[in-house]
């Protein structure tokens, strides 16, 4: 379960790291009574799920009343990359002399907690390590003995922190560490971990992923998945038992497992398309799951043209063509469809897509001829390699 940034300061706080204090809004009202409980100036930051909201103008400093309102109102609403800001934080502004970055997560191939800490905060961590590998530290944990005083304050000089802040940095390392271990967290990061002009080191953002099969031990954390910020298409999905994320491309995706449909997204990517989901059936899909799936894709405005990419195992593919078959007759889609069968039954489903004469379904043979033919399709552009909407093998 990812946290919204003031749900993760609210556990760094916990765990005695330096946060700016803050309240939540979400309306224009709300951010002017909590950026006068904040006092000015303040930051007003959308709460979404995904990084770079600074670059997508979601992160804005304001210095009075009427810059709160107007940024307030620009930002509610906004769409930050296929997420839609619902929630806001406002919190007393910092003054920043320096940004740095620090992490804990798992090294699953060394065994071990890893800490990260880099003085070029503030920017993409992975671009620091492209850029400047040498400007980034990454230091193993013993999980038993944990991170001691000497270790966090050993990671810090070898980072080259400030010298007057080295200390600073060892203990938000510390805590840092105590709230990956104590809360069950997979991830925890800090980018940026700024130092103030008064030399205080302290978290201005916040990323923190809790494992959710340890979400049992922590009461306090559970009623931390906010639905309200979950966005509206994929709550429905999840309710739905569909596995769904909603990207920001405009062609629908459909599969059965999880791999398959990673490759189509990868091959519909490759073929010049944007994908608009990712969606698994899951396997043995019948024929009111397709339904729903369907209902699920169609229901992203940004749609145009949808590809279906099964490949029958266990799922059997005249199955999937049932749910097809029904899918239209209940919400007679108006979107061209890619309908690529194959594998169990797949003789059989095509057979009964080619009787139903369904209109604007286009077959195809493999994963790459479904995949240009979908492109096509979402550009509005003739199909490649088909007569029509027939669908036939
Ligand atoms: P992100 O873009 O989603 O990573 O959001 P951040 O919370 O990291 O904010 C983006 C950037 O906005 C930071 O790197 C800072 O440069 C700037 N920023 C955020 N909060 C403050 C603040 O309190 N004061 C100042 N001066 N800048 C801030
Ligand atoms: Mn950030």
């Amino acid at each position: 379960m990812d946290l919204l940034e003031y749900q993760g300061k609210q556990l760094f706080a916990r765990h005695g790291l330096n946060v700016s204090p803050g309240h939540v809004a979400t309306t224009v009202d709300e951010a002017v009574q909590a950026a006068a409980d904040a006092g000015y100036p303040v930051v007003v930051k959308a709460q979404v799920l995904i990084g770079g909201r600074g670059k997508a103008g979601g992160v804005k400093l304001a210095a009075n009343e009427d810059e709160v309102r107007t940024h307030a109102s620009n930002i509610l609403g906004m769409d930050i990359r296929g997420h839609t800001v619902h929630t806001l934080w406002i919190e007393h502004a910092s003054d920043i002399a320096s940004e740095y970055y620090a992490s804990v997560l798992l090294d699953r191939s060394a065994s071990a907690p890893l800490v990260i800490f880099s003085v070029e905060g503030g920017v993409e961590i992975e671009e620091v390590a492209h850029n400047s590998p040498d400007k980034l530290v990454r230091r193993h944990v013993d999980a038993l003995d944990g991170l001691s005083h000497a270790e966090a304050l050993a990671i810090a000089t070898e980072g080259q922190a400030d010298e007057d802040v080295r200390e600073g940095v060892a203990a938000a390392l510390k805590a840092l560490y105590e709230t990956w271990v104590a809360e069950d967290a997979s991830l925890v990061e800090i980018n940026p971990l700024i130092v103030t002009p008064e030399r205080q080191v302290k978290a201005l953002d916040a990323k923190v992923t809790l494992d959710d099969n340890a979400l049992f031990r922590h009461p306090d954390n559970q009623g931390l998945s906010d639905t309200a910020n979950e966005d509206p298409i994929e709550h429905h999905a999840h309710e739905q038992g569909l596995q769904y994320v909603k990207l920001d491309g405009d062609i629908g995706i459909l599969g059965n497992g999880a791999g398959l449909v990673m490759s189509t997204l990868d091959v519909v990517a490759q073929a010049g398309g944007a994908p608009a989901n990712f969606l698994d059936a899951g396997g043995g899909s019948d024929a009111a799951k397709i339904t729903q799936a369907v209902e699920v894709i169609l229901s992203n405005p940004a749609v145009k043209a949808v590809l279906f990419n099964i490949f029958g195992g266990i799922t059997r593919c005249d199955e999937v063509a049932r749910g097809l078959i029904t899918a239209f007759e209940q919400i007679k889609p108006q979107l061209p469809f890619v309908v690529r069968l194959d594998g169990t039954n797949d003789v059989a489903g095509r057979a009964l897509l080619a009787d139903a004469k369904l209109p604007n379904v286009h077959a195809a043979h493999t994963m790459n001829q479904a995949a240009e033919m979908v492109v096509a399709l979402a550009a509005g552009l003739p199909v490649p390699g088909t007569d029509d909407a027939s669908v036939g093998s």
